[in-house]
C-alpha cells in the first residue's frame, strides 16, 4: 500500500491518510442549493470530490459517498438573514417550490453525468426528506443545553464550545468586535447560528413544518450534521466543500455534531479553492456567471472543462477564460485522437515506471497538474509499445476521468470542436439550398455573398468548411 497524503484544513498540515475502518472511506461532500443551475465554480467542488473518490478507489478502498441536496433553509446570507433561496427562486420564476427543486436537481444530475461523474455510486439525500432527523438532532442539542430561543428561532450558543472556530483557526474574537454591525440583536454571540427558524407570520412559506418549538424550517447547517450522521455514522473520514464553507458552515457543522456525539466529527477536512472568471469572483451582481450549458453552447465539451480544471491543483485559485478552455479542448482532442487512432484496441501492460509515478502524484494530495504532465510524457515516449500506452492511459484515466474508456471517433470529432460531419444529401432542404447557393457564389468568385451565406448557415447551427473535393458541413 502506498501512503496517501491529504492537506487537512483541521490542522493546516499535509497528513498521511488512515481510514477509520480498514479498506473503507466514508466521505461527505457539501452539495448544491437547488435554486438555480450550479455555476462552473460550484462544479469545481464536485469534480474535486470525484477525483478524490477515484483516487481512493485507485488505492483499493471502498467508498461510501454522500452529497446532500439543499432544498430548504439556505438563506441569502450565510448568517441566517434574508430570504430562503429556494422560496425566492420559486417567486423569481413564478412557479411552485417543488418545480424549482425538481428542475435544478435534475439539471445538477445532468451536469454531473456530463462531467463523467458516476451518480449511481453516490447517495443524494434531500434536506426536506430528513426533517424528523433534523428536529431530533436539535432536540438533543436542546437537552444538552446548547440552544436558546429568540423571537425568530432556536439558536446554537457557540460560547459554550471552547473550541468553536477551530477549523481554519477562525478569529472569533475579531468577529465579536464586529458585533456592533450584527443585524440580529437577540443573538448572544455574533457566531451563534440558527438551528430552527420560525415561519415569518407576515410571509407565506410553501415549505414549513411543525416542531416542538413552533412552525418553521431547519437552519442550513443542521441538515449536514443530521444527514451525515444518519448515512455515515457519528464519525467520518473525509468531508469536503469550497473554501467559503470553512469559516461558517463547516465550523457550525462541527459544533453541532461534536456537541451531540462528544466525538471528533471528521478526521480529514478538505477544501477546494475558488474558481474565478476573468479575474473576478463569480457573482450575479457582476453578471459574469458561467454555467456548463454556456460552455456547451459555445461548442466545448464538458470533458474539456474537466480537463482544464485538472491542469490546476484543487488548492489553487484558478482563473477561467474562454481562451484557456479552448487550449484545454485542443489538448484533450489530441489525447483522444492519439488514443483512438494510434493505440489500437488491444490491451497491453500498465507501464510500471509511469504507473508508479502517477500513483505517487495523485496520492500526494491529488497532484493532478503533475499527473497530466506525466500523461503527456507518456504519449510522447516512443519507447513504450502502443498497447502498453493504451493500458497505462486507461489506468490513469480511472482517476482523471477524461472519458478514454468510452472514447471513439465520434468523441474525437466532437472534441475537434466541429461537431458531427453531415452528409450533404441528407441535409434539411433549406440548408442544402443555402449550401448549394454558397457553392455557386464561390464558383462565381462572389466571395462577399459566399461569406454572407456562411454566416447565415452558422446562425442556423451549421458550419461549412471548404475542402478540395467540395464543401464539408458540420453541426455546431
Ligand atoms: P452552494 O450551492 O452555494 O451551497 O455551493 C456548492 C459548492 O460550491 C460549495 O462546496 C461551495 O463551497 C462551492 N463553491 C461556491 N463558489 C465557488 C467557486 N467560485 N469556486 C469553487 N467552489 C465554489
Ligand atoms: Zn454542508
Amino acid at each position: 500500500m502506498k501512503p496517501i497524503l491529504l492537506q487537512n484544513t483541521l490542522n493546516n498540515k499535509k497528513e498521511e491518510f488512515t481510514p477509520r475502518r480498514d479498506g473503507v472511506v466514508s466521505m461527505y461532500n457539501c452539495g448544491p442549493t437547488v435554486y438555480n443551475y450550479a455555476h462552473i465554480g460550484n462544479l469545481r467542488a464536485y469534480i474535486f470530490a470525484d477525483v478524490l473518490k477515484r483516487m481512493f478507489a485507485y488505492n483499493d478502498y471502498d467508498i461510501k459517498q454522500v452529497i446532500n441536496i439543499t432544498d430548504v433553509g439556505h438563506l441569502t446570507s450565510d448568517a441566517d438573514e434574508g430570504e430562503d433561496k429556494i422560496e425566492s427562486g420559486a417567486k423569481r420564476e413564478g412557479v411552485k417550490v417543488q418545480k424549482i427543486i425538481k428542475q435544478y436537481t435534475d439539471a445538477f444530475m445532468d451536469d454531473m453525468k456530463k462531467l463523467n461523474i458516476d451518480i449511481k455510486e453516490i447517495e443524494f439525500p434531500k434536506a426536506t426528506e430528513h426533517i424528523p432527523e433534523q428536529i431530533a438532532f436539535i432536540q438533543t442539542l436542546d437537552e444538552k443545553g446548547y440552544t436558546y430561543k429568540t423571537s425568530d428561532g432556536i439558536y446554537f450558543d457557540t460560547s459554550l464550545r471552547e473550541d468553536y472556530g477551530k477549523l481554519g483557526n477562525i478569529d472569533t474574537k475579531g468577529l465579536e468586535e464586529g458585533a456592533r454591525i450584527e443585524k440580529n440583536k437577540e443573538k448572544k454571540n455574533p457566531t451563534d447560528f440558527a438551528l430552527w427558524k420560525f415561519s415569518d407570520p407576515k410571509e407565506q412559506r410553501e415549505q414549513e413544518w411543525d416542531s416542538p418549538w413552533g412552525v418553521g424550517f431547519p437552519g442550513w447547517h443542521i441538515e449536514c450534521s443530521a444527514m451525515s450522521r444518519k448515512l455515515l455514522g457519528n464519525q467520518i473520514d473525509v468531508h469536503t466543500g469550497g473554501v467559503d464553507h470553512i469559516p461558517v458552515h463547516h465550523n457550525n457543522e462541527i459544533a453541532q455534531t461534536e456537541s451531540v456525539t462528544g466525538k471528533q466529527f471528521v478526521n480529514y477536512w478538505m477544501h477546494n479553492e475558488h474558481l474565478m472568471i476573468e479575474g473576478q469572483k463569480i457573482s450575479k451582481s457582476i453578471g459574469n456567471t458561467v454555467y456548463l450549458r454556456n460552455i456547451e453552447d459555445r461548442g466545448f465539451s464538458p470533458l474539456s472543462f474537466r480537463y482544464w480544471l485538472l491542469t490546476s491543483h484543487y488548492r489553487t485559485q484558478t482563473n477561467f477564460t474562454w481562451e484557456a478552455l479552448e487550449g484545454a479542448q485542443t489538448a484533450l482532442f489530441k489525447l483522444h485522437k492519439h488514443f483512438v487512432e494510434e493505440y489500437g484496441t488491444k490491451n497491453g501492460e500498465v507501464n510500471q515506471e509511469y504507473g508508479n509515478k502517477f500513483h505517487e502524484f495523485i496520492n500526494d494530495d491529488l497532484d493532478t497538474p503533475k499527473a497530466i504532465a506525466l500523461l503527456w510524457d507518456l504519449v510522447k515516449d516512443e519507447s513504450i509499445p502502443k498497447e502498453d500506452k493504451r493500458s497505462t492511459l486507461l489506468s490513469f484515466d480511472k482517476v482523471l476521468g477524461l472519458g478514454l474508456d468510452h472514447s471513439n471517433k465520434k468523441l474525437v470529432t466532437l472534441l475537434s470542436g466541429k461537431g458531427e460531419k453531415l452528409e450533404i444529401g441528407k441535409l434539411p432542404k433549406t440548408i442544402k439550398a443555402l449550401v448549394d447557393e454558397r457553392e455557386k457564389a464561390r464558383k462565381d468568385k462572389d466571395f462577399e455573398k459566399a461569406d454572407e451565406l456562411r454566416d447565415k448557415l452558422k446562425e442556423k447551427g451549421y458550419e461549412i468548411e471548404d475542402k478540395e473535393d467540395g464543401p464539408e458541413v458540420h453541426k455546431i
